[in-house]
């Protein structure tokens, strides 16, 4: 299916690698041209230079921290006028609801809330004005079915899921969607991390962990960026034009609901 999008021009945030990385190159094989960002320049030069010779698409990189507003500021410089966002950054840190301060929640909030609010903030008004835009906000599965040990998450991306579900109603007639997409455990370094952390948590080895983790999956492993692009790809695409204010999960059935 071609989806209509080439030629657009999109910003993916925190995309050297993991999702966002999977949701670039999924654009990227649509034609879309990149604007990719990430803390550490070395890897996120390394992840534009395989895009640009395997996609054929041009890609521009800033290296800044997207949760800051000089690092936003940076990246909405180089970005200019975009016709999709793609919101990330990284999660917050496991831990103990007892233990967690307001300056935590704090820190949260600003990378996991404020950050996507106030990119959609700069860059659907200029959407809006051009009559065409998508944006898609990766959250997790957390929003729907809270996770004990990330609380944090829980807490900050229910925050934007509120916002989303207003603002994107607000904005729909001018030809621009904002969707979440909510991943459950996909192959990536967070969720490596967790598998660590856990084992050691319960005295396993990271395999054991990773054995036990599955076993609640109905598809009985992980899904990978790939999987996961290619739905946030098709949440920008012309097709889904119709799609407004959605929280679509892409956890191979993790979360035990009907709707
Ligand atoms: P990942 O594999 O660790 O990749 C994170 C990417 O984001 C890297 O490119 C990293 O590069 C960049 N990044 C992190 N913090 C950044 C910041 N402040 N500014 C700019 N770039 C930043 O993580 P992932 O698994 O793709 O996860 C992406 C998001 O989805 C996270 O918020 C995570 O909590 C959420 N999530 C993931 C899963 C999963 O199973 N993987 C499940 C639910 C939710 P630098 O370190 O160089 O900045």
């Amino acid at each position: 299916m071609d989806f209509g999008i080439r030629g657009k021009r999109a910003l993916v945030c925190a995309s050297s690698k993991g999702l966002g990385r999977g949701c670039a190159e999924a654009l990227a094989g649509e034609g879309v041209s990149l604007v990719l960002n990430a803390r550490g320049a070395q890897a996120l030069e390394v992840t534009a230079a395989e895009i640009r010779a395997r996609f054929g698409v041009p890609v521009e990189t800033v290296a800044a921290d997207i949760t800051t507003e000089a690092g936003r500021a940076k990246v909405l410089a180089v970005a200019g006028e975009v016709d999709i966002l793609v919101t990330n950054a990284g999660g917050p840190p496991p831990g103990v609801w007892t233990d967690w301060t307001r300056d935590d929640f704090i820190a949260a909030v600003d990378a996991n809330m404020l950050t996507p609010v106030a990119l959609i903030q700069a860059l659907v008004p200029g959407m809006m004005a051009r009559g065409w835009g998508r944006v898609v906000n990766i959250t997790s599965r957390a929003v729907k079915a809270p996770l004990a040990a990330l609380g944090l998450s829980n807490t900050a991306r229910t925050g934007l899921t509120g916002f989303v579900a207003g603002t994107s109603r607000q904005v729909a007639a001018s030809g621009v969607t904002i969707n979440n997409l909510l991943p459950g455990s996909h192959d990536t370094d967070r969720i490596r991390a967790m598998d660590a952390r856990n084992a050691e948590l319960k005295g396993l080895t990271v395999e054991d962990q990773k054995t036990e983790r599955l076993t609640t999956n109905p598809v009985g492993r992980d899904g990978t960026p790939e999987e996961f692009g290619a739905a946030c790809a098709f949440l920008c695409s012309q097709q889904a034009a119709f799609i407004v204010g959605q929280n679509v999960l892409v956890d191979g059935g993790e979360v035990n609901a009907t709707i």
